[in-house]
């Protein structure tokens, strides 16, 4: 495999944040970018990485960023006007690094709009712990201040790359429906084609089947990447965009006053509220309904209308079956209402088999669904790159793509990845994400059902979240 190079970043590379995703992104950083590797310096407060960090000779600043010495830490690092910030941490504002970084004019990256810590667990106004109200204050930050330095928000794999398949997916289904179209050239242009394909929704649908020999010691929350992230996730509440199509509401399900009016959310946490979906490996199967950035934002990009009363709206939700050793680490949790005190992420050399299988499904249309994703496999990972399993290298490409796509769109402003050039983005990824697939699905959630007991269900429209999710 030969490994372009995209381009020559001057200045200070600061990562900050260097778990599995850091580990996994910066191999990638040193193979596709010219730089000098004296100027790469990662800010990492936890000890357990800074072997790694003293092995490989990379500079880091062990400091945990805080709202009170983030600009001081920064500030000292940067190199205004040049240089990349890379943010992979959990526990920091991406909204006040964003600002910051924007000011010194210094490219900024994350993967996921991230708070300063104590934000996911210190209050029960579940309004305000959502992605919604996380996303928002980005969106607010993007609109108040157009232009200037550019900001890539949420580019992993989801958030993230998946943003851009559901871009190859729709063109894949146009194809498949005989129609032609051109590739469409701005927001409009995406929403009414996916729209006129009859598309009423986009489940990010993903089963991971990573699994090591030994079996999950009881007491300990094992995960195929941040475990700190998925719990804090897991357990903000359940939020899916909702769609134009919906004909019902659910119990305890909340909209919003202001901002977007994308999604709505749900009084109990993502992680375990399950829901009906499809992935080509099980077929149907259950996935979590953990609220993310990209359920709000690909509703809201693909809106038509007035978003307070839109023509068009299509319904989007994560729908994640974790490795099963994560699935049963969170019976355990939410069992025992606390957390293990033990974590681990499962790393590639002890990783005996599995795939991660990430897409979209798009469902609803005249073809019924359509699955368009990366089927990535461990094994095959670690012949692509080191240090990571199939999960990081899904998202820890995508920070990749990011990356090269800020470089060529310099003065961009704040950007979501549903903003980007998803083929370009695409191009530079998929010689990392295995067999990128397109499948095909007459299963609907009325589907191989158990008939057993009686169900809130309405089969005028099979695709309505009444549907899908279960009970
Ligand atoms: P991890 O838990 O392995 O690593 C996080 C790192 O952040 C740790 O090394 C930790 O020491 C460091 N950190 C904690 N507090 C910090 C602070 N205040 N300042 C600086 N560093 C701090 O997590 P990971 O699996 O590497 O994930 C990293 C981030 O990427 C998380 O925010 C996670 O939610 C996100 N993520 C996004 C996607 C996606 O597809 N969009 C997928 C996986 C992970």
């Amino acid at each position: 495999m030969t490994h372009p190079t995209y381009g020559r970043i001057d200045g200070a590379i600061v990562m900050i944040g260097f778990g599995s995703i850091g580990k996994g992104t910066w191999p990638l950083i040193e193979r596709h970018f010219d730089y000098d590797a004296d100027n790469f310096v990662v800010i990492e407060p936890n000890a357990d990485n800074h072997r790694f960090l003293r092995q490989h000779n990379l500079h880091f600043v062990d400091t945990a960023l805080t709202a009170e010495n983030y600009r001081e830490v920064l500030g000292g690092l940067l190199t205004p006007g040049a240089g990349f910030v890379v943010n992979l941490s959990v526990d920091t504002s991406s909204l006040d690094l964003i600002r910051f970084c924007r000011e010194q004019d210094v490219p900024y990256i994350d993967t996921v709009v991230e708070p300063w810590a104590g934000y996911y667990f210190d209050t029960t106004d579940n309004a305000a712990r959502t992605n919604y109200a996380l996303r928002q204050a980005v969106r607010d930050e993007a609109a108040a201040n157009p232009g200037g330095t550019t900001a890539v928000s949420c580019c992993g794999a989801n958030p993230g790359m998946v943003s851009w398949f559901v871009k190859e997916g729709l063109l894949t289904l146009a194809k498949d429906l005989g129609q032609k179209v051109d590739t469409p050239q701005d927001r409009e242009g995406w929403a009414a084609l996916m729209r006129s394909l009859g598309v009423k929704g986009v489940h990010i649908a993903e089963r991971d089947t990573q699994a090591r020999r030994q079996p999950r010691p009881r007491g300990t929350f094992v995960n195929t990447w941040s475990v700190e992230g998925f719990i804090a996730e897991g357990f903000q509440p359940a939020e899916l965009g909702w769609g134009t199509h919906e004909t019902w509401f659910p119990e305890g399900g909340h909209r919003h006053e202001t901002g977007c009016q994308a999604g709505i959310w749900l009084e109990r946490p993502g992680a375990i509220t399950r829901v009906h979906s499809w992935c080509p490996t099980p077929g149907p199967q259950f996935g979590f309904l953990v609220t993310h950035n990209e359920a709000i934002s690909i509703s809201d990009y693909y809106t038509v209308g007035d978003p307070a009363a839109p023509e068009f709206r299509p319904t989007c939700h994560y729908a994640y079956h974790p490795s099963d050793d994560a699935v049963l680490s969170l019976h355990e949790m939410f069992g025992a209402g606390r957390q293990q005190t033990k974590h681990h992420i499962l790393h590639e050399d002890e990783i005996v088999e599995g795939i991660d299988e990430l897409g979209v499904l798009l469902f609803g249309h005249e073809k019924n669904a359509l699955w368009y994703g990366s089927r990535l496999s461990n094994e095959e990972t670690r012949d692509l790159a080191p240090y990571q399993n199939a999960t990081g290298l899904q998202v820890s490409s995508a920070v990749l793509a990011g990356m090269v796509w800020a470089l060529e769109n310099p003065g961009r402003g704040i950007v979501e990845t549903d903003e980007m050039d998803h083929a370009r983005c695409l191009e530079v990824q998929r010689p990392y994400l295995g067999p990128v697939e397109a499948h095909y699905t007459d299963w609907t959630p009325l589907q191989d059902r158990w008939e057993h007991f009686p169900e809130d269900i309405d089969e005028s429209d099979p695709w309505l979240f009444r549907n899908v999710l279960a009970t």
